[in-house]
């Protein structure tokens, strides 16, 4: 009866510690991240792997984007038209979208932005609503990689979760892994489109780098992109890890 007591205590000391380090790990650093990275580098892998690792949501607003042209209004046929030309949305659109999210319940213990801000503009005007990001992650992947990788990529587009035929194939062909539903590819991710993508990242998302870099209150992650998704996880989480130790 003892030795049932003694091992009932170890299982149920051992379930608090996995509970309380899952949830330190989210709540004490309030982790507001932002992924900066080119077309197919990635971010929304490693955004969907760092949601779940630290229990907050990630948000991207491509998705949101996507989801408004879903809905059919001219609002989303102008956003489609702008997004099949490869450019970027105005500012202001996209971060009203972004605030709005941001405002809901699940973003109270910090949260991942994969793909806003964009450009310095965009990044002001999240400063403007008073949010501080504390941490950003560059996704380091050169153009000839992007364009190896961009016309195998499909998406589900109801949560965005996304594969790539040959590096991360669904389990079943043709099939998101969770809901059994179809995927798609992006009418972006084509090879002409990507170029003109390419080309907004270098002029107008690149300068975010620097301009982060310059905060010294935000702790700045690079990785290589060019590794496999599971090493770039790895490097992600020794990173984050590696502040949490010289903050404390
Ligand atoms: P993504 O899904 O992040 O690759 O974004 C797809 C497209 O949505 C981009 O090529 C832009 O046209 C548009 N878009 C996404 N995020 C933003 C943003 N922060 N600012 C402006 N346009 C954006």
């Amino acid at each position: 009866m003892k030795i049932f007591y003694l091992i009932l205590s170890i299982v149920l000391l051992f379930g608090t510690y996995l509970m309380l380090t899952k949830f330190s790990e989210s709540n004490q650093n309030n982790y507001r991240i932002v992924l900066i990275g080119p077309p197919a580098s990635g971010k929304g892998t490693q955004a969907a792997f760092l949601s779940e690792k630290l229990n907050i949501p990630a948000i991207s607003s491509g998705d949101l984007l996507r989801s408004e042209i879903a809905k059919g209004s001219p609002f989303g046929k102008e956003l489609e038209n702008i997004m099949k030309a490869g450019q970027l949305v105005p500012a202001k659109q996209i971060a009203e979208l972004i605030q709005e999210r941001l405002k809901k319940e699940d973003c109270k213990n910090g949260f991942i932005l994969d793909g806003f801000p964009r450009n310095i503009e965009q990044a002001k005007i999240l400063g403007s609503y008073g949010i501080k990001i504390n941490t950003v992650i560059n996704i380091n992947v050169n153009d000839d990689i992007v364009k190896k990788r961009i016309t195998g990529r499909r998406i589900h587009l109801p949560s965005g979760r996304s594969y790539h035929l040959e590096f991360n194939p669904p389990k079943k062909e043709g099939l998101d892994d969770v809901t059994g539903e179809a995927l798609v590819q992006r009418k972006d991710d084509t090879l002409e489109v990507i170029s003109k993508r390419l080309e907004t990242y270098h002029t107008q998302t690149k300068p975010l780098l620097t301009y982060y870099k310059e905060n010294d209150k935000i702790h700045f992650i690079e990785v290589n992109g060019a590794l496999n998704i599971k090493d770039i996880q790895q490097s992600l989480i020794n990173q984050l890890h590696e502040n949490n130790k010289t903050q404390h």
